[in-house]
C-alpha cells in the first residue's frame, strides 16, 4: 500500500520490529537486544510513542499499536481544528462600492471578501466573479452598493473555530466556493472573526510533509 512511508531512522525500525514481535517488552530489555542503554533508547521511544506506533504502560512496558503510517496520519488531520489554521478574514461594509470591493481584493491579496454590519456581523460574501460580474455591464462601479450583488445571508456557508478542518474542506467542495468565513454567535447575529480558504487546505496539505510539529 502506498501512503504508508513515514521518515523513521534505521533504529526505531529496528526498536518497532522487536515491539512486534516481543511486546509487551521493558525499554530495558530493547536497550539489551539493540546492545544500548536505555538512556539512549530513550528519545527514539519517545517520539516512536508520540507518533502513536507503539503505546506504553506502566510496570508492562511497550507495545505495537498495529497502526500504519497512514492510519496515523489520518487520525492527525482528523484532529485539526478550524481554531489551528484559520487567517484574518478581510471585510467589506454593505455600503462599499463594487469598485472599494475591487480595490480591496487588489490591495489585500485575497479572493473573497466578507459583507458586514455595523456590528461586524455577517451580511454577505463577494467572489471574484461576483465582482467581474457587476463590472461586465455599464454600471457606474463607484455608485453601485456591495449588498445589491452580494450573495446574502442565510445562504451562506459558515464554520466556527471548534469546528474540524476536514469539514470545512468537504464543504469548500461540496459547495464549490473558495471560502468560509469563520463566525461567532452574538446576539447581533453571526460575527466574522476570521476566514478559511483553498489556500488554506493547500498550506496544511504542504507542511503535514515539510513540517514534523503539525
Ligand atoms: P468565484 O465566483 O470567483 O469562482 P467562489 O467559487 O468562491 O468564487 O464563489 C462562487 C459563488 O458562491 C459566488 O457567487 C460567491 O458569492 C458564492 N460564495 C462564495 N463563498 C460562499 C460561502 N461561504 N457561502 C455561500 N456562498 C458563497
Amino acid at each position: 500500500m502506498g501512503g504508508e512511508k513515514v521518515d523513521l531512522s534505521e533504529r526505531q525500525e529496528k526498536i518497532i520490529e522487536i515491539v512486534k514481535e516481543n511486546g509487551p517488552i521493558t525499554g530495558e530489555k530493547i536497550a539489551t537486544r539493540l546492545n544500548l542503554t536505555r538512556a539512549t533508547l530513550r528519545p527514539d521511544l519517545a517520539i516512536l510513542t508520540m507518533a502513536g506506533f507503539l503505546d506504553a504502560r506502566p510496570r508492562v512496558g511497550y507495545f505495537y499499536t498495529g497502526k500504519t503510517g497512514s492510519e496515523l496520519l489520518t487520525e492527525k488531520i482528523k484532529k485539526y481544528k478550524i481554531k489551528d489554521f484559520y487567517s484574518v478574514p478581510v471585510v467589506v461594509e454593505e455600503n462599499a462600492s463594487v469598485y472599494d470591493a475591487i480595490s480591496t481584493m487588489f490591495l489585500e491579496d485575497i479572493g473573497t471578501l466578507f459583507v458586514v454590519d455595523q456590528h461586524s456581523c455577517l451580511t454577505g460574501v463577494l467572489s471574484r466573479k461576483d465582482l467581474l460580474r457587476a463590472s461586465i455591464g455599464n454600471q457606474n462601479l463607484n455608485t453601485l452598493p456591495v449588498h445589491i450583488i452580494m450573495t446574502r445571508m442565510p445562504n451562506i456557508t459558515v464554520c466556527r473555530m471548534d469546528d474540524l478542518l476536514i469539514c470545512a474542506a468537504q464543504n469548500l467542495i461540496d459547495k464549490q466556493i473558495d471560502g468560509l468565513p469563520v463566525v461567532q454567535d452574538t446576539e447581533n447575529g453571526l460575527e466574522v472573526i476570521g476566514r478559511v480558504t483553498k489556500t488554506t487546505i493547500t498550506r496544511v496539505f504542504v507542511e503535514l510533509v515539510t513540517n514534523d510539529d503539525i
